[in-house]
């Protein structure tokens, strides 16, 4: 029984649409996972949900729409789609909302002001599907597909990375924003690197923050992201068998995409790592 993993938005910080970045897409941050039933669970809502959630509306079951929808944290290009997510405003469908509490900040709250009547026209609370927003805690969370396992990551303010355990032994593990590198200040407790390893332990996909190259790397240290080294590095330590690029840095064109990605690949031949390394793109499809 195979899972499906198909990127909607690759692009970190803001979308940048336009003929320079076709190739690889303009829209930020979502990816769509799915088991073999067709059990469905949305990693982060960037604007690339709005074309999840049209595909979505267009073949609906009688049943409606099930999605389990996982943000990792609340930057804009995490959440901004949501608001154009079609399958909300359909009687029937069921949507679930996982995300971390803010400090003293409800995600539910965060998500509210993000459709206030000032800057959306339909609040969060008069959708036509029914919605539940609930907080990611330490226990794992058990979807009808999956279940899904969450630890805090590198970057300002809650951020999490998920690993999803799929039917027949399949792992991904999405974690987008996360900066690998010594710089920034972030309350992850002791051993992180060292648990956080583990936690990716041999997965078939990882898909990891890979934002920048070495040198933009430096110029940006503390920021919450990492190098396409760093990504590949972190690939081979933690035996994933697959690593997709992602959050591609907004001024990075589709051609500077490509020489990203070749380079990763000459970094892991390098190390003799074993990992196949692809850069994701909006519209392509990983089976596992
Ligand atoms: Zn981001
Ligand atoms: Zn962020």
């Amino acid at each position: 029984m195979s899972t499906s993993v198909t990127f909607w938005g690759t692009r970190g910080t803001i979308p940048t649409p336009g003929a320079h970045t076709a190739r690889y897409g303009g829209n930020t941050a979502c990816v769509e996972v799915r088991d073999g039933h067709g059990h469905l669970v949305v990693l982060d809502a960037g604007t690339g949900i709005r074309g999840l959630g049209k595909h979505l509306a267009a073949q609906a079951s009688p049943d409606g729409v099930r999605a389990h929808i996982l943000l990792s944290h609340a930057h804009w290009d995490h959440i901004q789609g949501l608001p154009y997510f079609a399958p909300f405003f359909k009687k029937g469908n069921v949507i679930t909302v996982w995300g971390p509490k803010q400090g003293d900040v409800e995600m539910g709250d965060i998500l509210r002001q993000l459709m206030q009547p000032v800057v959306f026209p339909v609040p969060l609370d008069a959708l036509a599907a029914t919605l539940e927003v609930k907080h990611v805690n330490a226990e794992p969370i058990e979807t009808e597909g999956c279940t899904i396992t969450a630890m805090r990551v590198r970057h300002p303010a809650v951020t999490l990375g998920y690993r999803l355990e799929m039917p027949g032994g399949v792992s991904v593990v999405y974690v987008t924003d996360d900066e690998l590198g010594p710089a920034g200040q972030y309350d992850v407790g002791p051993k992180w690197h060292e648990r956080f390893v583990k936690f990716i332990g041999g997965a078939d996909l990882l898909i990891h923050d890979a934002m920048y190259t070495p040198e933009e790397c430096v110029a940006h240290a503390g920021w919450g992201h990492s190098s396409y080294v760093e990504a590949v590095e972190l690939a081979r330590e933690s035996g994933a068998k697959r690593l997709a690029l992602f959050h591609h840095e907004p001024e990075h064109t589709d051609d500077a995409t490509d020489v990203i990605a070749e380079k990763a690949r000459d970094v892991a031949a390098r190390n003799a790592g074993r990992t196949q390394i692809v850069a994701a793109a909006e519209g392509l499809n990983i089976t596992l």
